[in-house]
């Protein structure tokens, strides 16, 4: 920072800030994914939304940019932060639940296992994401994929109410009524618009489901994951899996079987278990699985069914939002990462989309539905030198083979490497994002992953938007 203005620590005396002449400055910087190597020109941490205030007039007394910053999860599609000061919330205020009304109202840095553990003793369900470490608050403000989706839609449909500091330091809360334009931008454009310090949201009537994962030796994958498509062209809207070529490390945590062995793994929720079995059965008549997980279980469970590491990683990934699927590019899949692959991912994984995610549903947000039939990302987590150069050669080998059915557009929950907004959004949808910008933070004070640009539009260059 420039050291002719006053100091931060007397200016703003609530914050702690950490720049990289401190100890703490690489601790501080650290994401949740450990590829990305964030340098901020400062950290700073916000308990409350007064410390939040703090660091916008910070942020703006020194001419720098500001970045809501949760866990890290998406910091690899942040842009360069030497003109900026990241900022992580970490409040420790709880998660409000009023049972009566079906409603929870979320702090700034609660993680989903925080949400989940205040929701489940009541009863209810909450359309959180595969992970229990994620950020509630980041999730929702890109959208949120649910193992709930395909019968609830994406999961900011849900949020009735959102509060922020924006960026003239005001802390206000926002709704349907109050700022319709900024209300319907906060749901689904993400971190451009001001730093969220809570969100409240409708909760969920399920204090069971039938859900689970069940494992293919992956020589079976040829026969298993053409069946589960077919199943996905007239699967119900009660159900929603996601199918992975799978490849777990011989750690501890993995059981047994799992462990350093290529499986196909169909994991998910069925709202209705008639419908749920019948996908397990279906798939069962053409291989036998060596692990079949599919049971009833407390919904609260449904926060580990996908299994995602819950510490921080390091991890180097692809998405597309792909259409329908055929026999080519299973084919795909199956070269890649199917047997006898030499293949260093992770997974190569598609999520089920279609049903209620189709459709926008009536005063949703700017993330009302997803394109496409499938989220495919693909994942590698470089552990030793020369890793990343094969998981790269396998991650561009996928999406150059995928093309032919890649929609273009991207769920930006999942653009880890691409920190373009554009490819998130229809045109329309992404004009009105940055008129919303533009009259919100018209001094682009805040810097997300994906940030939505405030310049007006041009009609020329709405026309060439993909
Ligand atoms: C293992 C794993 C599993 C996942 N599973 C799913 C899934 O099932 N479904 C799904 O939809 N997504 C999923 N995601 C993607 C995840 O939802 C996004 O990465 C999300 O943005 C993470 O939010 P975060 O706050 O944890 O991360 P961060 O990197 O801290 O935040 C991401 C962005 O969100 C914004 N942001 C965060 N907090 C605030 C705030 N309080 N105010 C303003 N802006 C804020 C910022 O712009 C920030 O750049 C997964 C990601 C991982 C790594």
């Amino acid at each position: 920072m420039n050291s002719r203005t006053a100091s931060p620590t007397r200016l703003y005396p609530n914050l702690t800030v950490v720049g990289p002449e401190h100890a703490g400055y690489d601790e501080a910087r650290r994401a949740w994914n450990l590829q990305a190597d964030l340098r901020p020109a400062a950290v700073v941490s916000a308990r409350d939304e007064r410390e939040v205030a703090e660091a916008v007039h910070l942020a703006r007394h020194h001419d720098l940019k500001l970045v809501p910053f949760t866990t890290g999860h998406l910091a690899t599609a942040l842009p360069d932060l030497s003109h900026a000061v990241l900022l992580r919330l970490d409040f420790d205020h709880a998660v409000e639940v009023d049972p009566a009304a079906r409603r929870a109202r979320i702090p700034a840095g609660a993680l989903w296992e925080d949400v989940v553990d205040a929701v489940a003793p009541h009863g209810l369900a909450v359309a959180h994401g595969s992970s229990p470490d994620v950020g509630a608050i980041g999730y929702l403000l890109g959208g949120g994929l649910s193992f709930y989706s395909r019968r609830h839609g994406v999961a900011a449909n849900a949020v009735t109410a959102i509060e922020l500091v924006d960026a003239a330091g005001e802390h206000r809360r926002v709704d349907a009524d109050s700022d319709p334009d900024l209300f319907w931008a906060l749901r689904g454009g993400g971190g451009s618009f001001g730093v969220v310090t809570a969100v409240e949201i409708e909760l969920l009537p399920y204090p069971e489901v039938f859900a689970g994962a069940a494992f293919w030796p992956i020589a079976d994958a040829a026969r298993v994951l053409p069946e589960w498509l077919a199943w996905t062209r007239e699967a119900p809207g009660s159900v929603t899996t996601s199918m992975r070529l799978l490849r777990l490390p011989p750690v501890p945590e993995v059981p047994e079987p799992l462990r350093a062995v290529p499986v196909l793994c169909v994991d998910g929720v069925a709202l209705e278990e008639a419908d749920g079995r019948a996908m397990v059965e279906r798939l069962r008549a053409v291989a036998e699985p060596m692990i079949d997980g599919w049971e009833r279980l407390p919904s609260a469970a449904v926060l580990r069914v996908h299994g995602d590491p819950e510490h921080p990683v390091p991890g180097c990934s692809e998405h597309a939002l792909l259409g329908e699927l055929d026999e080519e590019a299973v084919e795909v899949f199956l070269d890649v990462a199917g047997e006898g692959a030499e293949c260093p991912l992770l997974f190569a994984e598609l999520r089920q989309l279609g049903g209620a995610l189709a459709t926008a549903p009536t005063g949703s947000g700017s993330r009302g539905h997803l394109v496409g039939r499938f989220a495919m990302f693909a994942i590698g987590c470089p552990m030793a030198p020369g890793d990343e150069g094969a998981i790269d050669a396998a991650l561009a080998e996928l999406m150059t083979r995928l093309a032919p059915w890649d929609t273009g557009r991207r769920y930006l929950n999942f653009a880890e490497n691409d920190g373009e907004a554009r490819r998130g959004f229809d045109p329309a949808t992404f004009a009105r994002l940055r008129r919303v910008r533009a009259a919100h933070d018209p001094g682009e004070l805040f810097l997300a992953a994906h940030t939505v640009p405030a310049e007006p539009v041009r009609e020329a260059e709405a026309s060439v938007v993909a």
